[in-house]
């Protein structure tokens, strides 16, 4: 049977419906999935050489007999098997340790590649942990229609695959090979012609045939670090359907009508009333922007970035006065209730004059959160129960999504589609986030908003010195923080859970709230997720009057709090925490302090305390934070040590942002398809765009619900 790209893989010859299981398991349904499973990284099979021309120091491919095995325990208990293979000319030494899954694996005579780094040791040449592949009989021969020639894994370069399961390397490529000598000559080619021929890129099935089984002249470096013209055609291909997609979706919104709102000496005068500062240069330039977008006739899709404590909720602030004072409501949502609570006390006090009004989801719905007021509301502020009916807005002019970062990539759409009553006039919305994204991935979570950067952070703001520690040395933070209180000062205490685990030995908050009020002669605080929320306000409210000195608290404290005079965060079980939320974490101390609150030298002061249980990995990421306070490059940090994947915690849902390009390593690609699908949407035709909806629809749907594109 002839296959398509559409095929389930189930139908190439030698799968069936088990091992299309495993594949499906990895979401790869289709051929054309399959095929998209890149090699990870590439072996020169090419030009073998003997064992004796081979130097201790380089990494390479030996192809060899297996002659002896050895399995043996270390003293610890570990299994460790030792394997010579020799090639006739000369002998080399393989070691694997926690070697129980290489049991009954090799025989001797079998024939072998092993690919790994060689070291002298006692004179011979070793190899440790070599990734190995058994190579047993020599396999089927040559398929000219594929454009593969012999062997698929000597001889040659060789593409490695990370394996699925039961699915090693060696089965995937046969499979992929399968699929492409059943694959008919020519496949559609979506890619518009005019970009492949300015980047000298091949067609699609050229493309994909050169990636799995690359020619044997193809310089193995450009292999590895993805720059051979067809890894780059598959790249941009991605790129620029996402781009296209976003661009579409930019697009369709600027098209519509949106609350034309008008500036007037008497509104200018009202958005600077509100301040009690004045505004740095980065927030009026932003100011500016909104209130144009606003004044457009076209609805507003705008970002706001700017670092934690960068000052951004006023200018949402203002922005809400700009539409309230245009007769329009205002949404205001935040990720979690104690934000919200602390916006809408913030906006009582800022926002004398205005009807401010709290709506909260799940229990505290039944009891209204704030009195009924007599006439509807302007500026209504909630969590995201806001959207899913939790008001009815009659004159929704702007959506203000604080926080947008604690939402998902799927979610933001959601928000924003519920946002835009598309019966009546789309609302402005307004997204702030505080985790800074290195740019490519900007233009991939954001590419169909307008951005706007604060970049200075306000005058005023306290320098934080952060500080790693071993928890054996707690006794003596506990002492640091007490004198620093006694200052007059205030501090948070922050932990990862709130109820004790004896699997994972964290020292709860509950019992630290003990023992900190028996070890300070100060008010004490608890502050967790499962209080209910007229506890939760009146400790807020007493930490915020000063009244409560040390605040212990689980993550809940996260995002949003303004608590000025607290200047000393001591996280314990650091090691728990992600880069980002220890950032997060720590942008609540070192915050401006109003003028007449300001000591001269004085700085803020964040303890990462570890347990003993502290990973390589968990060290690395206390590092990166204490090393600095930028949060682009700590996002940078994060990225290159968990992995596009999870750093946008999009793991969860099964949706991987990316299948070919990585993000970081493509960067200038993905600027380069963002101008390309730009450019290409200016001047396509009608029956073009068609034909690229689809192939986003195919593509982006299931991961980026970009469905709405066309
Ligand atoms: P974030 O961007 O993290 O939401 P906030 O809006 O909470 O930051 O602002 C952090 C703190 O800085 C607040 O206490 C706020 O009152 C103060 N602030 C904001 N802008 C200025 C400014 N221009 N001058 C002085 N203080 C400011
Ligand atoms: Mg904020």
């Amino acid at each position: 049977m002839a296959l398509s790209l559409a095929t389930e893989v189930k139908y190439i010859p030698g799968v069936g419906p088990r091992l299309g299981e495993l594949l499906a398991a990895h979401g790869v349904f289709t051929v054309e999935d399959l095929l998209y499973h890149l090699p990870f990284r590439y072996e020169d099979r090419s030009q073998l050489r003997p064992i004796q021309a081979l130097l201790s120091g380089e990494s390479g491919t030996v192809v060899a007999q297996v002659q002896t095995l050895k399995m043996t325990r270390t003293r610890r208990g570990m299994a460790m098997l030792a394997m010579t293979v020799g090639d006739g000319g000369g002998t080399l030494q393989c070691v694997w340790y926690n070697a129980d899954y290489l049991k009954d694996k090799f025989e001797s005579g079998q024939t072998v590649a092993l690919f790994g780094k060689l070291e002298r040791e006692y004179g011979r040449l070793q190899m440790r942990q070599p990734e190995f592949e058994i190579l047993g009989e020599p396999e089927e021969g040559a398929d000219e229609k594929a454009g593969v020639a012999h062997s698929l894994k000597l001889g040659r370069i060789v593409p490695v695959y990370e394996a699925m399961g039961a699915l090693t390397s060696g089965r995937l490529r046969r499979l992929v090979y399968r699929a492409l000598q059943d694959l008919p000559g020519e496949f559609p080619d979506a890619l518009p012609a005019e970009l492949r021929a300015r980047f000298k890129l091949p067609e699609r099935r050229a493309a994909l045939i050169a990636v799995h089984f690359p020619e044997n002249q193809t310089p193995i470096e450009e292999l590895q670090e993805a720059r051979t013209p067809a890894q780059i055609r598959l790249i941009l291909e991605e790129l620029f359907y996402l781009q296209a997609g976003l661009e579409l979706k930019r697009r369709r919104v600027r098209r519509q009508a949106g609350p034309a709102m008008i500036s007037k000496p008497a509104i200018r005068e009202s958005l600077k009333r509100l301040l009690p500062f004045h505004p740095t240069q980065d927030q009026k330039s932003v100011l500016r922007e909104i209130v144009l977008d606003m004044q457009s006739g076209r609805p507003m899709r705008r970002l706001l970035q700017g670092d934690v404590g960068s000052g951004k909720t006023i200018v949402a602030l203002q922005a809400a006065v700009f539409a309230m004072e245009n007769n329009y409501q205002v949404a205001l949502m935040a990720p979690t209730q104690i934000l919200a609570e602390q916006h809408y006390l913030s906006a009582k006090q800022r926002l004398a004059g205005y009807r401010v009004e709290l709506v909260l989801g799940g229990a505290a719905k039944r009891k209204r959160a704030t009195p009924l007021l007599p006439e509807p509301p302007q500026l209504v502020i909630g969590t995201q129960a806001l959207l899913e009916g939790g008001f009815q807005f009659s004159r929704l002019g702007l959506v203000i999504v604080d926080e947008q970062h604690r939402f998902g990539v799927l979610q933001r759409f959601q928000l924003m589609h519920k946002g835009a009553d598309p019966a009546t006039h789309p609302a402005h919305v307004l997204v702030m986030t505080a985790t800074p994204i290195p740019r490519t991935l900007a233009l991939a979570l954001y590419g169909d908003l307008d951005t706007s950067v604060i970049r200075q952070s306000p005058p005023g703001a306290l320098d934080i010195v952060t500080r790693v520690l071993p928890g054996s040395r707690s006794d003596d933070v506990y002492e640091f923080v007490r004198r620093r209180c006694a200052s007059g000062r205030q501090a948070y205490f922050v932990y990862p859970l709130v109820e004790e685990s004896e699997a994972l030995d964290l020292k709860p908050a509950q019992s630290m709230f003990e023992k900190l009020r028996t070890l300070y002669p100060y008010q004490v605080g608890l502050l967790h997720g499962k209080l209910t929320p007229v506890k939760k306000n009146a400790t807020m409210a007493a930490f915020r009057a000063g009244k409560i000195q040390v605040l212990v608290a689980t993550t809940v404290i996260e995002v949003g709090m303004d608590v000025p005079n607290a200047t000393t965060m001591v996280i314990e079980h650091a090691e728990r925490f992600g880069i980002a939320q220890l950032h997060q974490l720590r942008g609540r101390v070192g915050r401006p302090q109003p003028p007449g609150m300001r000591r001269a030298s004085e700085q803020s002061c964040c303890i990462l305390l570890h347990g003993p249980e502290c990973g390589e990995l968990a060290q690395r990421r206390l590092a990166a934070v204490a090393a600095t306070r930028d949060g682009f490059e700590l996002a940078e940090a994060d990225l290159k040590l968990r992995g596009p994947g999870e750093f946008f915690g999009t793991q969860q849902s099964g949706a991987p942002m990316f299948t070919v390009a990585q993000p970081l390593r493509d960067q200038a690609w993905m600027e380069i398809a963002r101008s390309e699908a730009r450019a290409y949407l200016d001047r396509a035709g009608a029956a073009e765009v068609r034909v690229l909806v689809e192939q986003i629809q195919q593509r982006w749907q299931r991961r980026y619900g970009l469905v709405e594109v066309g």
